[in-house]
């Protein structure tokens, strides 16, 4: 192998300002230790898109979320749990420690491989793309890392250059449902239609809230030809009542 000079000083430099210490319990070596991964409940069943998820037999949507654009949801954990926010926070904000993408992969592959759902070979994975200059300043797309993860273990194609924002939106933490669905509204647009035409597409993100972010890409990748868009998430924001 190459010698790879600035990535070797690159970690040098980030093992001094990051010490590899569990997010959670502090353990050394690890930024998830085994013990606080196995304390993460993944979720064994599939849920419908509503706010107060129901439960379903099937694969897909009850009848309250017909009218919905997206598919169906699989999302492996809830957001509420204290490890989970951690971990998909540090992702977000400290692009250092990129390999956070790892055990929050392996939450998606553990939620996948518990409900036994296997994509087709030909779908095609799509992470939610940030806005160029966001994308810039924070250095990376977290929604991007887990996707190239996931599509090295479930041997499914990703593409990160087709859907794209134009529309450099307000943040969605702190707006109303309404005012997401506004604030998102002609934020996307794809590049080539034909590549996507009659496609299974799979839509990558960290968090699931209202979820008006993925419906708006749904709108968008059907409006150009895919067949059918499902969302697939680390975790979900759900209204415990
Ligand atoms: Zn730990
Ligand atoms: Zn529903």
């Amino acid at each position: 192998m190459k010698f790879d000079f600035f990535s070797n000083i690159k970690d040098f430099i980030l093992d001094i300002i990051f010490p590899k210490k569990c997010l959670n319990c502090g353990k050394e070596g690890t930024f998830c230790c085994e013990d606080c991964f196995s304390l993460i409940s993944i979720n064994p069943f599939e849920y419908c898109l509503c706010e107060n998820p129901q439960k379903l037999p099937n694969t897909g949507k009850c009848f309250h979320c017909e009218k919905k654009t997206l598919n169906g949801l699989y999302s492996a954990t809830d957001f509420k749990q204290k490890i989970v926010k951690r971990l998909i926070h540090n992702l977000k904000y400290h692009q250092q420690i990129k390999e956070l993408s790892y055990p929050l992969s392996a939450l998606i592959l553990t939620h996948l491989y518990f409900v036994a759902k296997v994509f087709p070979i030909d779908s095609l994975l799509i992470p939610v793309p940030l806005f160029t200059k966001r994308k810039r300043r924070r250095g990376f797309n977290q929604a991007e890392e887990i996707g190239k993860i996931i599509s090295e273990k479930i041997n499914i194609q990703i593409t990160t250059e087709n859907l794209i924002r134009i529309k450099n939106t307000k943040q969605q933490v702190g707006l109303s449902k309404n005012e997401r669905e506004k604030n998102i509204k002609d934020a996307f647009t794809v590049k080539d239609k034909e590549s996507i035409k009659n496609k299974i597409i799979i839509l990558i993100d960290d968090v699931y809230t209202t979820g008006a972010t993925m419906e708006e890409c749904a709108k968008t990748l059907k409006k150009a030809g895919a067949k059918q868009v499902w969302g697939l998430t680390v975790a979900r924001e759900i209204n415990h009542q």
